[in-house]
């Protein structure tokens, strides 16, 4: 790609708009930008990618100034189907995503994740073995940093670990990972990609670069992963909690690779089956990239979770606040039911992502949960699923502060109350994060209010407020 002589729109100014817009003005291209949001902070952001040589478009001239561009790099917040994409796709114009120019730029190897749910903690897991054996490597992508930014620190000696979202792989072409992961796929953002036909399209089309010279872990456990062996040039390693299987599994109680035991499941600082899958999978990496046994058990058993993944937080008169928040689909909270040890008050609910609540409470009636309280945009489709189950320890409160402090007080000593809302968050919060973080809040908001009841002096000796 000739950067110089091109002009660039890119258009969505998040993170990874930044960073696409920083990384083509070093190349000397012509950069113009858009948001359609033209306020707050992206407004601050567009006047410094403009003192830095950006052109910032209006919503008013964009379909002018459109025409005068070659590329269009897409946020991957915005679909492909969006107005705007659609215009330059009918202009014969390319469309591609911040992780498109990365893919272009890298110089060294990529291990890739993709699949529903564990692409975080798995990136996560495998940067840390990589790091414990003294590797140049960053993780990228949809977490940590953009890919664009990672590049020159990369250089050719370092390995990049990318998670790469489905929203990613719409305007992905060119990325050839070295290692290509697929951890699991469930129903998600079918609000985005219509169906699961697509979204599983999407999901493989990582693998599609892969070469006979390439790997691909596959997880063995899901019949939709397992279908995508047949649709890869690649050498397919495999990961099961199930059964033994040329890659990663688990036999007596412990991890094993290919043969080799390398240490008691017991031991990983992580509950539930689909932690241990998630190790499996980076196990498989690691040792895919010659990383030695003992430094990939050291990374395993002193890894720390990701926050707002599971995360204890907190605990108030016996109740232990469990922040799950990125329990965003039905999929990642039916391992949350499966996995939080004890009994349980369940908070449910959120921006609805269309798709069907009813296998959550199929979950959650052979689960430890014995309540749920259910708020949010989605609070009724979930209450439906619930009674339709025949689960009726339902609550149906809002907001949000609400609903914490109700389930705060329908929780017993002893038990936990869970956080893992099987919705996104965007209909009250900017994201997940800001509702963990409201989460941890409220805990510090009850300690505080029960702190003050207990130094209020009894009224009863009080003549005053007798009757
Ligand atoms: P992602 O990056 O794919 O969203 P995360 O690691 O951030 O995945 O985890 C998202 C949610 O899914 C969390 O609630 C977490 O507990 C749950 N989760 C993690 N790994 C898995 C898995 N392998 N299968 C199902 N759910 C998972």
């Amino acid at each position: 790609m000739l950067f110089s002589r091109q002009t660039f729109l890119v258009a969505g100014l998040s993170r990874s708009g930044i960073a696409a817009s920083e990384y083509l003005l070093s190349k000397g291209a012509r950069v113009y930008c858009f948001d359609d949001v033209e306020e707050g902070s992206v407004a601050a952001t567009a006047n410094s990618l403009r003192d830095r040589g950006c052109v910032i478009i209006r919503k008013s001239e964009l379909e002018a100034r459109a025409k005068e561009c070659d590329v269009l790099v897409l946020s991957p917040g915005i679909p492909v189907d969006h107005p705007l994409p659609v215009a330059f796709r009918r202009m014969g114009k390319r469309i591609i995503g911040e992780t498109e120019l990365g893919a272009l730029a890298l110089r060294c190897p990529c291990v890739a994740v993709t699949g529903t749910n564990g692409k975080t903690t798995t990136v996560t897991m495998i940067d840390g073995i990589f790091k414990n054996a003294g590797m140049k490597s960053l993780a990228c992508g949809n977490v940590g940093r953009p890919l664009t930014s990672c590049v020159e620190e990369l250089g050719e000696d370092g390995v990049a670990v990318a998670e790469i979202s489905s929203f990613q792989l719409e305007t992905l072409y060119s990325l050839r990972p070295h290692i290509a992961l697929v951890l699991n796929i469930a129903e998600d953002h079918l609000n985005r990609h219509y169906n699961m036909e697509n979204y599983i399209y999407l999901k493989s089309r990582l693998l599609k670069n892969s070469a006979e010279s390439e790997y691909v872990v596959l997880n063995h456990d899901d019949p939709v992963v397992r279908g995508f062996a047949e649709k890869t040039k690649a050498k397919v390693v495999w990961f099961s909690c199930r059964e033994p299987v040329e890659g990663g599994y688990l036999s007596e109680g412990c991890f094993c690779y290919m043969g080799e035991k390398l240490f008691p499941v017991s031991e990983l600082p992580l509950d539930g089956e689909h932690n241990a899958a998630n190790a499996l999978a980076a196990i498989c990496a690691a040792k895919l990239m010659g990383v030695r046994s003992e430094t990939i058990v050291s990374a395993l058993k002193t890894f720390r979770g990701v926050a707002h993944r599971l995360q204890r937080v907190g605990e108030l008169n016996g109740v232990t606040f469990i922040d799950d928040s990125k329990a965003t689909n039905v999929d990642s909270a039916i391992k949350a039911v499966g996995s939080v040890r004890g009994e349980s008050v369940l908070l449910l609910g959120g921006k609805d992502k269309g798709y069907s609540y009813e296998p959550l409470f199929d979950a959650i009636k052979t689960s430890g949960i014995v309540h749920c309280v259910i708020y949010g945009e989605n609070a009724f489709r979930i209450l439906n699923a619930a009674l339709k189950k025949g689960f009726t320890a339902v609550t149906l409160c809002r907001p949000f502060d609400v609903a914490v402090r109700v389930a705060f007080l329908t929780a017993k000593p002893g038990q936990n109350l869970l956080l893992s809302p099987a919705s996104a968050s965007f209909d009250a919060f900017r994201n997940y994060e800001e509702r963990g973080d409201r989460f941890r809040e409220m805990l510090g908001i009850l300690s505080a209010e029960g702190e003050v009841r207990q130094s209020v002096p009894s009224p009863v000796d009080d003549d005053a407020l007798s009757e």
